[in-house]
């Protein structure tokens, strides 16, 4: 980002705006902490502004303040839409790329309006104004550097400091990934300070769980989990017949993969689900071995170094045997032999 590109978006949000707030597909505690965060400032600040996330998302986010005015454009495309193409300002946040957004990326790229990217995924694209540093532990403190940027700090209120607190917390696994910094901590003693109440949030987003996605977990390490030693890997899977068996709600299969990765000499993991027609895949890794490279490479996805996703195929089995088929290729790369 120059110092023009700031200047430029420093004039034009000076003004009141219309002001659209996107964030990837499948949206989790950053993309809404950071989306809601910024909301709840834009709004504090005159502007007539809209989050449109490209799908639903689970409800143990939907405490946040601004959740009841969240569109989603699998919802209310043509709302969506017509908002989208008004708008003076975008917001991208979280996602580094447009095909994050799915079936909504051709609306934002046909929208005239200022766009601005805030993200800290890595391969960023470049927006009218680009704010990415893929060493940040996640999108919702670079919306404070953000803010920090435009001096304003002071006006992040509790409602703002929560949502932001949420994305800190839900990017760093709770403070504990290798991303966290002491600037991190100095943020969130900020963010405290601003009135959030840390232990609230924490009990909003983790101890609200329904029984049968505590069963699902129960299933998936009992009868769902493979461990690959030679490649310091274990995988877990789910089918769709198996999520409906638990009732499956939107965010009940969310920590899974850490699970796996949780056992010891274990520094590789997948975890493998069928959704919304397609296998979906959660990679995690520890130490220098780039999961963001290996979803990148054949699974087209991406994230970042220790944290990536991606898509294969329709049944997991299929997907699980593209894994183990791909995995002997990184065998020089892979932790377990350093
Ligand atoms: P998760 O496994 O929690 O869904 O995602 C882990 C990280 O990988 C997140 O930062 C997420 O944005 C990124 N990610 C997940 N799925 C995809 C995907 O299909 N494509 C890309 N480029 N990134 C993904
Ligand atoms: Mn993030």
């Amino acid at each position: 980002m120059s110092v023009e590109e700031l200047n430029k978006l420093k004039g034009l949000l000076a003004e009141p705006q219309k002001i659209v707030i996107t964030t990837h597909r499948g949206p989790d505690g950053d993309a809404m902490g950071s989306s809601l965060g910024l909301y709840n400032y834009l709004i504090e600040k005159g502007h007539q502004v809209q989050v449109i996330t490209p799908n639903d998302y689970p409800s143990f986010l939907h405490w946040m303040k601004g959740n009841d005015q969240v569109i989603q454009f699998t919802q209310e495309p043509e709302a969506a839409e017509r908002i989208t193409l008004e708008a003076d300002v975008i917001f991208c946040l979280d996602f580094n790329t447009l095909s994050r957004i799915d079936t909504f990326a051709p609306v934002v790229e046909q929208a005239k309006a200022f766009k601005v990217l805030i993200d800290h995924h890595q391969q960023p694209d470049e927006f009218d104004f680009t704010l990415s540093d893929t060493s940040a532990c996640s999108t919702a403190q670079l919306i404070y550097d953000f803010l920090d940027m435009f001096g304003d700090t002071e006006a992040i209120d509790q409602d703002i400091a929560e949502c932001l607190y949420a994305g800190i917390m839900t990017d760093t696994g709770n403070f504990r990934f290798p991303s966290v910094t002491a600037k991190t901590h100095e943020i969130v003693s900020f963010l405290i300070k601003q009135g959030a109440r840390h232990n609230l949030v924490y009990d909003w987003v983790h101890d609200n769980n329904t029984v049968s996605k505590l069963q699902l977990l129960g299933y998936c390490l009992n009868d769902k989990l493979e461990v690959l030693p030679e490649y310091g890997a274990a995988i877990i899977s789910l089918t769709a017949v198996e999520l409906a068996r638990f009732n499956y709600k939107k965010g009940d299969t969310e920590g899974v993969v850490n699970y796996a990765l949780s056992i010891e000499g274990i520094s590789v993991a997948a975890f493998f689900v069928e959704r919304d027609g397609m296998v979906k895949i959660s990679f995690r890794s520890k130490g220098d071995f780039s999961v963001n490279q290996l979803a990148r490479d054949h699974f087209n996805g991406g994230g970042h170094i220790n944290a990536a996703g991606g898509a294969y195929g329709t049944k997991v089995e299929e997907a699980i045997e593209k894994f183990k088929e791909v995995l002997p290729d990184y065998q020089s790369l892979l932790p377990i032999n350093k």
